[in-house]
């Protein structure tokens, strides 16, 4: 899911999205809500309307973004209070609420709150917010249903989040709990914040194990494009990260042989395409000399055309992740991707 925080995916418009086969970007809770405010988006329709966007949205629950706001923030049982990063207004997030705004912006997917912790953390912290995390996850979950009873059918499929920092036994505690709420799909948060990537696969298997086949796993927030298809192997279906988009606007170009770092002095001249195996309007047009000046001359165009190579490359990724499952050859394709990102571009 390419991520569109403010109701965009920076530097690419929602035609460049259906061109690239995007069916589903994910939108920013927190941001919404402060700007321009999800009373004003549900007058206007709602998300999809607002932005124009045919496709699939899911939203996040606002409290990755609050938890991330260590001097403004305050959590208690009943929810998190903060102050705005716009404008030091007081706010309080409760679970009832980040679902309401969810509603309100009529998103496809809403996620439900949960308490992020900083990784590493010591088990009695974890073990605090990992009960939190399961008591908002029911308040939310009542509260949505209560909602969907008056309103008739469900607006929205609202996911739960299985927390539990990088201890084995409470990440299958959180899965449980949650199991017992019967989300029509589960995602496992606070995990890739940090810590090594075999431990977030560890993790990742031990909560997989537990969760339905049947309901799409979520692995929030990831990640480096050798390592998709680590975590679809581990059972994940689906991927967020503003990594595709936030290092197209630095100069970092993801392709087929790792990363071009695009302002270096040695593609001033180089007439090749970004990735010669990749088929997106980018690449089938423009040279690796022509971005590089682009961006040393610190042109718009940079970013734009940076990002929809990039966000192609995740989505061609991914529908080469599900080819390799049909050809059973998933673990081979995941050592290849690996093998040619540590060896880098020619
Ligand atoms: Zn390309």
């Amino acid at each position: 899911m390419p991520v569109g925080t403010a109701a965009t995916v920076k530097a690419l418009t929602q035609e460049a999205l259906e061109e690239l086969g995007a069916s589903i970007i994910l939108a920013n809770t927190y941001h919404l809500y402060l700007r321009p405010g999800h009373e004003l988006i549900r007058r206007l329709g709602g998300l999809h309307s607002f932005m124009s966007w045919r496709g699939t949205i899911l939203t996040d629950s606002g409290g990755y973004q609050v938890f991330s706001l260590a001097d403004l923030r305050k959590i208690a049982d009943e929810g998190v209070r903060f102050r705005s990063h716009l404008d030091g207004s007081e706010h309080l997030l409760t679970p009832e609420k980040a679902a309401e705004i969810q509603l309100a912006l009529g998103s496809d997917i809403a996620m439900v709150l949960d308490e992020c912790i900083e990784t590493p953390a010591p088990r009695n912290i974890a073990e605090t917010a990992l009960k939190r995390t399961s008591e908002w996850a029911r308040r939310a979950r009542n509260h949505f249903l209560e909602r969907a009873t008056r309103n008739g059918n469900p607006p929205q499929w609202q996911f739960g989040i299985v927390q539990g920092a990088t201890y084995a036994d409470l990440r299958r505690e959180s899965a449980r709990q949650l199991l017992e709420l019967d989300f029509a799909g589960y995602a496992v948060g606070g995990l890739a914040v940090g810590e090594p990537h075999e431990l977030t696969c560890e993790m990742t298997a031990e909560v997989t194990a537990l969760l339905p086949k049947d309901r799409p796993r979520y692995l929030m927030g990831v990640g480096q494009p050798e390592q998709l298809a680590d975590y679809v192997a581990q059972g994940i279906d689906m991927m967020d990260c503003v990594l595709p988009t936030r290092a197209a606007r630095h100069a970092c170009l993801y392709t087929h042989e790792g990363r071009v770092l695009i302002k270096n002095s040695r593609y001033a001249s180089d007439q090749r395409p970004i990735d010669a195996q990749c088929t997106c309007s980018v690449c089938r047009r423009y040279t690796r000399a022509y971005l590089r000046h682009l961006f040393a001359a610190g042109e718009i165009t940079a970013a734009i055309l940076a990002t929809h190579h990039n966000v192609h490359f995740y989505l061609d990724t991914m529908r080469q992740i599900r080819e390799a499952i049909s050809f059973g050859q998933l673990s081979n394709f995941a050592s290849e991707l690996r093998a040619r990102y540590v060896a880098g571009p020619a």
